[in-house]
C-alpha cells in the first residue's frame, strides 16, 4: 500500500509540528508520522499529572487542525530510500512516497559511563522525566538528578511534581561557566522565563555546580552515589540517580538517506544551507537533528522547513533572523555545559560499556573501528543497536560512531518480507 505527499514531515516534536503546520499553509497535500503514541516530541511528552503545557496545546492543534494534514501515531520509519520510505504502524507497513521531506527527528539523551551505572535504579535525566511522566511510581523517592545542561532542572522539576524528594541537582559545569551562562540569558526572554519558573518549582533542592556522580553503590539495585564536589568526595543515600550529559542529534533516517553530516563535538549534525535544505535533493532538515538547539531553535527551522519544502523559500528567508538568534543561544549552552574532561574518565577498566551485551571497557582496549571491536567483542550488537554505547564510545574518544543498519527500529518479520517482495533485487 502507497500513499504519497507533496512534503512528508518525519518527527512530531517542536520542529516537525511547526513545519507540517507551515506547509500546509501553502495548501500542499502534507503527513505527519511519528513513533510515539502522541504528538509532542521529547520536550512535550504529555505528563499524565500535567498535561503537556499552553504552547505545545496550541502547537500541537495548530499542526494537526489544518485539512491538508494527515498525522498518525505509532508509526515509524524502518528503511528510507530516494522518494520513497517503508513504514510501521500496529497494524501494518505501507510506502510513503514524497516530493519533499522534512526529517524532524530530535535528539537522544548522551549518557556516559561511571561505575553502578548499570544498576536498577539508575537512568537517564531525561530518561527519569520521560518515565515520571508515564506514571512510573516516584512518591517519596529520594531522586539525585545529575549530568550536565538546563535538562537536568526539567528533570527534577517532573520528578518533584510527580511525589520524589530530589536530594540535589548536580551540574559537572564549573559554577562561573553556569553564572556566565546565567548573566547572558536576558537575550533570550522566553528561556529566562522558563529558568526561573523551573527554579521557582524547584525552591529548597540545591544546585551543585562542579559536581560529580562518581560511583552508584548498592547490592541489586542503587542505594547511594558517591559525589566528588567542591568540598569533595561525599556519599549520599537515595533511591533512585538519574545523570544525563546533554543530548546528541539522532541522526539514523539522515545518514539512511545519505544527507551529510559535519561534527558537532564528538558527535555530529546534520548540515543543512540557509533554507534548512540538506545535501539531497528534496529533503530538508529542522530541530535537533541540525544541532542541539533546544524548543524555540527546533519550532523556527520546523518553519522554515516547512515553507521551503511547500515551495515558499521567501517565507522561510524571513525567518533567518530568528534562527540566527536561536543558534546563538545553542552555541551559549555547547560553550558554558562543555564536558570537562573528568567527566570522560569516570568509568574504571571493569565498567560496562555496551549494556544491552555486557561489555566492559577494558574489551574494547586495542581497537580503532567499531566495526572490528564489535566482530571480536558484540559491543553495539544487542537490542539497542549500538545507539547508547556507539555515542559513549564516540564521546570518551575510542572511535566515531557507525552509520546504523535497516530496520531503524526492531520490525515485523512481514513488514520486511513485504518490503522484499516489493524490490526483488533485495530478496
Ligand atoms: C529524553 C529527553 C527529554 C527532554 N526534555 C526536555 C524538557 O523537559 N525541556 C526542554 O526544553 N527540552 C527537553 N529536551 C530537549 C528536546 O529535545 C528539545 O528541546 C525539543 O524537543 C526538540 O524538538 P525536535 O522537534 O527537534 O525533536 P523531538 O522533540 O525530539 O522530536 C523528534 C520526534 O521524532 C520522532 N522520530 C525519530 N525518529 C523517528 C522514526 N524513524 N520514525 C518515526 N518517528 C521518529 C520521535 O519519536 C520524536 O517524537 C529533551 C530531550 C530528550 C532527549
Amino acid at each position: 500500500m502507497t500513499e504519497r505527499y507533496d512534503v512528508l514531515v518525519v518527527g512530531a516534536g517542536p520542529a516537525g509540528l511547526a513545519a507540517a503546520q507551515a506547509a500546509a499553509s501553502h495548501g500542499v497535500r502534507v503527513g505527519l508520522r511519528d513513533a510515539q503514541a502522541r504528538a509532542g516530541g521529547q520536550v512535550w511528552r504529555h505528563d499524565v499529572l500535567a498535561g503537556v503545557p499552553r504552547l505545545a496545546r496550541r502547537s500541537i492543534a495548530a499542526a494537526l487542525a489544518p485539512a491538508g494534514v494527515e498525522w498518525l501515531a505509532q508509526t515509524r520509519v524502518l528503511l528510507a530510500e530516494a522518494g520513497d520510505l517503508l513504514v510501521e504502524d500496529p497494524q501494518r507497513a505501507r510506502r510513503l512516497e514524497y516530493a519533499a521531506l522534512v526529517l524532524a527527528t530530535g535528539a537522544r539523551e548522551l549518557l556516559l559511563p561511571f561505575p553502578g551505572w548499570t544498576l536498577p535504579g539508575v537512568t537517564g535525566a531525561g530518561g527519569l522525566q520521560a518515565l515520571a511522566k508515564q506514571d512510573w511510581p516516584l512518591a517519596g523517592k529520594r531522586v539525585v538528578v545529575a549530568g550536565s545542561g538546563p535538562l537536568l532542572f526539567a528533570a527534577a522539576a517532573t520528578a518533584r511534581r510527580h511525589g520524589a524528594r530530589v536530594l540535589g541537582i548536580h551540574e559537572q559545569a564549573g559554577r562561573e561557566a553556569v553564572a556566565r551562562f546565567a548573566v547572558g540569558l536576558w537575550r533570550w526572554p522566553g528561556k529566562l522565563a522558563q529558568a526561573m519558573a523551573l527554579r521557582a518549582q524547584l525552591l529548597g533542592t540545591g544546585y551543585h555546580c562542579g559536581s560529580l556522580v562518581r560511583r552508584a553503590l548498592g547490592a541489586e539495585r542503587v542505594q547511594a552515589v558517591e559525589i566528588e564536589g567542591q568540598h569533595g568526595v561525599q556519599r549520599l543515600d537515595c533511591d533512585l540517580v538519574a545523570v544525563g550529559y546533554g543530548l546528541v542529534p539522532d541522526l539514523r533516517l539522515a545518514h539512511m538517506l545519505g544527507c551529510a553530516s559535519e561534527a558537532e563535538g564528538a558527535h555530529e549534525r546534520i548540515s543543512v544551507d540557509g533554507a534548512q535544505r540538506t545535501s539531497i535533493a528534496g529533503v530538508y532538515a529542522a530541530g535537533e537533528v541540525c544541532g542541539i538547539g533546544g524548543r524555540d531553535c527546533a519550532r523556527v527551522e520546523g518553519a522554515m522547513a516547512g515553507h521551503a519544502a511547500a515551495g515558499a523559500q521567501a517565507r522561510a528567508a524571513q525567518l533567518q533572523g530568528a534562527r540566527r538568534h536561536a543558534r546563538a543561544f545553542a552555541a551559549q549552552l555547547r560553550r558554558h555545559f562543555a564536558l570537562r574532561p573528568e567527566v570522560r574518565g569516570l568509568a574504571e577498566p571493569d565498567t560496562v560499556v555496551c549494556r544491552c551485551e555486557d561489555v566492559p571497557l577494558c574489551a574494547l582496549d586495542g581497537y580503532t573501528d567499531s566495526r572490528s571491536a564489535k566482530l571480536a567483542t558484540r559491543c553495539g550488537m544487542g537490542a539497542c543497536q549500538g545507539r547508547i554505547c556507539g555515542s559513549v564510545l564516540a564521546e570518551l574518544g575510542r572511535f566515531p560512531r557507525r552509520g546504523d543498519r535497516p530496520p531503524l527500529f526492531p520490525a515485523r518479520l512481514s513488514s520486511l518480507s513485504g518490503e522484499a517482495a516489493a524490490n526483488p533485487r533485495d530478496a
